[in-house]
């Protein structure tokens, strides 16, 4: 396949890992780890999402637990839920399912959700402690820490690389930015906002493309030999598929891969990675905890949000 990087081969390397693992903690301390999925309403995407998490984790012996509200459930009964899932001891990981429906402060609820328990990265606390020096996260986000696999299992150097990343969310192009300085790379966000963009993204030598914007990223912007982690997961029509969209990414996948070094497509690149790094998450969750070795971060950063 020359420079295209299998997303789909490293996850299921990383599943069939996760496996082992888990049948590891069950022969030898009979339980296995759990993972709570909790959805808000009946967007089509989101359920779609939520039934591959759950059966995922099926697939690699991690128990799922589940919660499915309806679109009209209040913010103290998703706080509730989570509550929940938080005191129960055979939960190791707690995900919500993003978007919430507007009425909900989905902050409210992130922050809800136990740190040692937030498989998903995205309780302000992992994120502090991703944002600072000397700090570790207890878990980091999926999608960006998936974009980090890929380049390592690839062999592709970060520390002293240029890194661009398209994109500024919370949910990627800020944590993948955040963890590429954790890895040393020198690091620049590209947003919106953004002018002469493909100037600062042809300095790149690792380019995460995560801006929802179909084929953003053009073939004569990228430097010749740039990796490229294309997070991009585009609709758009076309009438000779079955469903009449097919998926596209924010790279020009033609145009780039004929100058990059190595290229994830879309799909079957950075995709599969999220649900097999939340996996990861959980298991790593779960051990802690079955184990006995959960340690809430001694520092006083974190001992506010250990307090359940
Ligand atoms: P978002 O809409 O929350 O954020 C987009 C970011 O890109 C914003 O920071 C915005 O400033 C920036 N942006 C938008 N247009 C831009 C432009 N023209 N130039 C430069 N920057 C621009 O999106 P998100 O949730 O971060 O998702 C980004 C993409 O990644 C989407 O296509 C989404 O479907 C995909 N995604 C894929 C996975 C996966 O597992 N593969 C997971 C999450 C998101």
């Amino acid at each position: 396949k020359g420079n295209v990087i299998d997303g789909k081969a490293v996850a299921a390397k990383i599943r069939e890992e996760t496996a082992a693992k888990v049948a590891e903690l069950k022969a030898k301390y009979s339980r296995v780890p759990g993972l709570a999925v909790v959805i808000v309403g009946e967007r089509k995407d989101s359920q779609t999402y939520v039934r591959m998490k759950r059966k995922a984790c099926e697939e690699v012996g991690i128990s799922s637990f589940g919660a499915d509200l309806p679109e009209t459930a209040t913010q103290e009964e998703v706080l509730e839920v989570v509550r929940g899932f938080n005191s129960n001891p055979d939960v190791h990981g707690i995900l919500v399912q993003l978007p919430l429906p507007k009425h909900i402060d989905e902050q409210a609820v992130l922050g809800a959700i136990s740190v040692e328990k937030d498989v998903d990265g995205f309780h302000p606390l992992n994120i502090g402690r991703l944002a600072m020096k000397g700090r570790e996260p207890l878990f980091a986000p999926c999608t960006p820490v998936g974009c980090m696999e890929l380049l390592e299992r690839c062999n592709i150097t970060i520390k002293g690389k240029r890194a661009v990343v398209v994109g500024r969310s919370n949910i990627v192009g800020m944590p993948a930015a955040l963890l590429l300085n954790k890895r040393d790379a020198t690091v620049t966000i590209c947003h919106s906002a953004t002018k002469d963009m493909e100037s600062i993204v042809r300095q790149a030598d690792i380019i995460i493309a995560a801006a929802g914007q179909p084929q953003l990223v053009k073939g004569s912007w990228v430097k010749p030999g740039a990796a490229i982690i294309d997070v991009g997961t585009n609709p758009v029509d076309d009438p000779t598929k079955a469903a009449g969209y097919r998926l596209v990414g924010d790279a020009n996948f033609e145009e780039c891969k004929a100058v990059a070094g190595a290229i994830t497509p879309v799909p079957g690149g950075v995709g599969p990675m999220t649900i097999a790094i939340l996996l990861r998450n959980t298991l790593v969750s779960g051990e802690r905890f079955i184990t006995g070795k959960l340690q809430c971060p001694v520092a006083e950063d974190m001992k506010a949000g250990c307090s359940k």
